[in-house]
């Protein structure tokens, strides 16, 4: 495994800075001071692993990932307990799914070490970014895209990795109403809806505009073959709550990101009565529970806002109210349980969180 050694000339926030930074951080307004980098060339593979200066690099406007988007990323949060300790959660998971991201996009995975070693160091390095504020964390973006100069098509030549950090806002999601796009479609039978690629945001904004446009928060993504069975909600996955005690979650089918929040969730679930289930969940089985009140709950969830609550639901002919339109409690419980086990008042009985200071 190689190592992401740390430049000794990168320049250091004073810590009155980083208090001042820590009041108000924002989403990604400010940066720690190193970023993880690491090269891979056919010749050396992965080599020039290091902590540098976060900042520009030097990059061609030909590079392989401007012209044609072989670009994948991931996000992740590392927490600081009450005692001051510092944890990042379920980071193999990150690291596992970032390499079938790559196998996807036809770029070579970063090994899962190396992966777990930038973004161990990066974290202990920035010790003092990542804020002690209720609910707020330090959240990490490890991405890689080809950097080789290239404009014939074809798989890039050369790869660069990098992991920024930045310490982020407590996100306390506002209840979403969903918008049910008779447009678009986010991914498709043998497309790449299961990898984590930036391509897969690039066509999704114009329908995220649609619904915001209805007044929406976010899409419910319907296959686009049939346009009949629920996938996504926006960069969410999607959960609902039966009457009868099942969290209830479509089945990764190749065209739904396997999201480690998802996983969370589902592995809790029983802690909450609730029956874990994957499988297909037909659009018109949606509409047809939250009318009979068979469906009493529906949740969005993802790393940057845990868990959403889906108050509605709006096609261009019928809107519903999910339950009585409030936030459902055991989408609240279990949202309050996965919040806990990483910040450390749960029980961590899974063994999910990493010490790294
Ligand atoms: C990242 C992502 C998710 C959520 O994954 P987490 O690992 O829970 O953050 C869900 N859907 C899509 C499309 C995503 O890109």
């Amino acid at each position: 495994m190689a190592t992401f050694a740390a430049d000794p000339s990168v320049p250091r926030t004073p810590a009155d800075k980083i208090t001042a930074a820590l009041v108000d951080p924002g989403f990604g307004r400010y940066f720690v001071d190193h970023m993880a980098r690491a090269v891979w060339t056919p010749e050396a593979g992965w080599h020039d692993h290091a902590l540098v200066a976060t900042g520009p690099i030097p990059l061609h406007p030909g590079l392989a990932a401007l012209q044609y988007g072989q670009e994948i990323f991931e996000g992740l949060k590392a927490f600081r307990h009450a005692d001051g300790s510092v944890w990042l959660f379920r980071p193999e998971m990150n690291a596992a799914r970032f390499a079938r991201s790559a196998e996807r996009m036809q770029m070579p995975p970063l090994p899962i070490p190396d992966f777990l070693d930038s973004v161990t160091r990066l974290v202990e390095l920035n010790l003092d970014w990542v804020p002690s504020a209720p609910d707020q964390s330090l959240y990490l973006r490890p991405f890689m895209f080809g950097s080789e100069t290239l404009i014939g098509v074809r798989a890039s030549n050369e790869y660069t990795y990098v992991c920024l950090g930045m310490p982020v806002m407590p996100f306390y999601p506002d209840p979403l109403k969903l918008w049910v796009s008779p447009h678009y479609a986010r991914s498709m039978v043998g497309g790449t809806g299961d990898a984590k690629c930036g391509g897969n945001y690039g066509a999704s904004m114009i329908a995220e505009n649609e619904a915001h446009a209805q007044g929406c928060g976010q899409v419910l993504w319907l296959d686009s073959a049939t346009r009949s069975w629920v996938e996504e909600s926006g960069t969410m996955n999607f959960l609902v709550v039966t009457a009868d005690g099942e969290l209830v979650t479509p089945a990764l089918n190749g065209q739904i990101l396997a999201g480690i929040t998802r996983d969370s969730l589902l592995t809790i679930a029983a802690a909450h009565g609730l029956r874990a289930v994957e499988r297909p969940l037909g659009f018109a089985e949606l509409c047809a529970g939250i009318e009979s009140g068979v469906i009493t709950e529906a949740l969005a969830c993802g790393t940057a806002a845990v868990v959403s609550p889906v108050i509605g639901i709006k096609t261009p002919d019928l809107e519903l109210v999910v339950g009585d339109g409030t936030p459902g409690t055991k989408t609240r419980e279990l949202r309050a349980h996965l919040t806990g086990i990483q910040f450390g008042t749960e029980p961590d009985l899974h063994g999910w969180l990493h010490r790294v200071g």
